[in-house]
């Protein structure tokens, strides 16, 4: 038998239904058995889920929000399918379960938990719809819940996978069915082994296409984009960007540390271990390369700017008149990663640390509370951290124009600056001073 491969296709290459047509079109020469496609929720259901459960956790109404997803769903159906398809009743009945969900009681201390009950419904409406309407279009596909593939430990929102159980699973409940027919599934889901929901974190369904073709022995993962595959810098944000045709795992790995969001970051090192070939292909030019990523991969270092938002920096300082030690550190990333909190950036100085974490709901308050007890802190919210790799520091100036540093660092191969605008009243007051 051929090797397996994976195909993935994110939010964006489902967000309507010209999108599901699109990709209906994508497979139409390439599908046959064998072959995994992976799918995440459409267009921005996932933030939609999210708002849901803000309003359900503040005790308000989030009926509105819920039928205008539901009918954004419905929508898309109504262009793909006759009235009377079954896709319409499927549909409302993951509604009612969805509801049924939500009507349980939502605190601060089971909200993990909470959370991956509620968040993947959409991976569950997105995977319906597509497989209906790909077995429509003649392209014969079976339709896998990914819960019973994709085993994890029970950190909710933040799932470790059971690689050798996953693997167990793929070998004896994926493998016979591939031998016949391509398989759907769902991205970013898994179940711990109670069987509860569980999630991989935010953009997590590369992560699940990774896991599926390490646990196949697959021959490559295809990861579908609305960009023309891996830019030194993100399109939406900079104007100028030149595309890799290849990189090598490590390169690749380091791009997307830094918060590259054109893979997830942990899809890199299972394929990497595996030695399976990721292709990151646009959904819009089907038959251009893309890239490559492979281990053969030949790229000399070009310059990369890879921005993250939403940053937060923290400022510890010792208050007992001693200088920053080991232990003070060891404390600060226990607490962290208690909370499940990356470090994004630190730096230290004789009587204060510095970190820079991504927002999220209740964790810096959490945060705040335990170190409080031996620290003076200080933070700073709505920031920018910008990564330059490989960088031309004859060009670092530009990139700051207009911005307030907070917290800069460098070494021969990066360079880091957290930032935010300077607003024009702000730099008045600076100059009058
Ligand atoms: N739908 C999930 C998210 O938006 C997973 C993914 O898109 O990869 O985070
Ligand atoms: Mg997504």
């Amino acid at each position: 038998m051929t090797k397996t491969q994976v195909y993935k296709f994110g939010g964006a290459s489902v967000k309507d239904a010209l999108a599901v047509q699109n990709l209906a079109e994508i497979l139409r020469n390439r599908l046959r058995n064998n072959f995994v496609i992976v799918v995440s929720a459409m267009g921005k259901t996932t933030n939609q889920l999210e708002n849901i459960l803000s309003l359900k956790l503040a005790e308000q109404d989030y009926s509105v929000n819920s039928t205008i997803l539901k009918n954004f769903h419905l929508g898309i159906c109504k262009t793909l399918f006759q009235d009377e398809h079954v896709i319409f009743p499927k549909i409302e009945n993951y509604f009612i379960l969805l509801h049924h969900e939500l009507n349980k009681p939502i605190t601060k201390d089971n909200y993990d938990e909470y959370y991956d009950r509620i968040i993947g419904f959409g991976e569950l409406f997105s995977s319906r719809i597509v497989m209906e309407y790909l077995c429509q279009e003649k392209l014969l596909i079976l339709w896998q819940d990914a819960r019973e593939l994709i085993s994890t430990s029970s950190d909710f929102r933040f799932a470790k996978i059971d690689w050798g159980k996953t693997r167990r699973n793929c070998q004896s409940q994926l493998k016979p069915k591939l031998e016949h027919f391509p398989v759907l599934t769902q991205g970013f889901i898994g179940a711990d082994s109670a069987g509860r929901p569980t999630t991989l974190g935010r953009e997590g369904s590369d992560f699940t296409a990774a896991i599926l073709a390490a646990s196949l022995d697959a021959g490559s993962v295809t990861i579908w984009k609305d960009v023309p595959g891996v830019l030194n810098a993100d399109p939406k944000i900079f104007s100028q960007t030149t595309l890799f045709p290849e990189l090598d795992y490590q390169q690749a790995a380091q791009m997307t540390f830094y918060g590259a969001s054109v893979i997830h970051p942990k899809t890199i090192k299972p394929l990497a271990n595996g030695g399976i070939p990721l292709f990151v292909k646009s959904f819009l030019h089907p038959e251009q390369p893309g890239t490559k990523i492979h281990a053969q991969a030949k790229t000399e270092p070009v310059s990369s700017f890879i921005l993250k938002q939403q940053q937060i920096l923290v400022s510890l300082k010792v208050t007992d008149f001693t200088f920053i030690e080991e232990k003070h550190i060891h404390q600060v990333y226990e607490q962290l990663q208690s909370l499940k909190l990356r470090v994004n950036m630190l730096q230290t100085s004789a009587i204060s640390i510095s970190i820079v974490i991504d927002s999220q709901l209740f964790k810096l308050e959490q945060l705040l509370e335990c170190l409080r007890q031996d620290f003076e802190v200080r933070y700073n919210e709505g920031l920018e951290l910008l990564t330059v790799l490989h960088p031309d520091f004859g060009t670092i100036p530009e990139l700051l124009v207009g911005y307030e540093i907070l917290l800069e660092q460098s070494t021969r191969n990066t360079f880091q600056a957290v930032r935010r605008i300077k607003f024009p009243n702000e730099e008045k007051s600076k100059e009058g001073n």
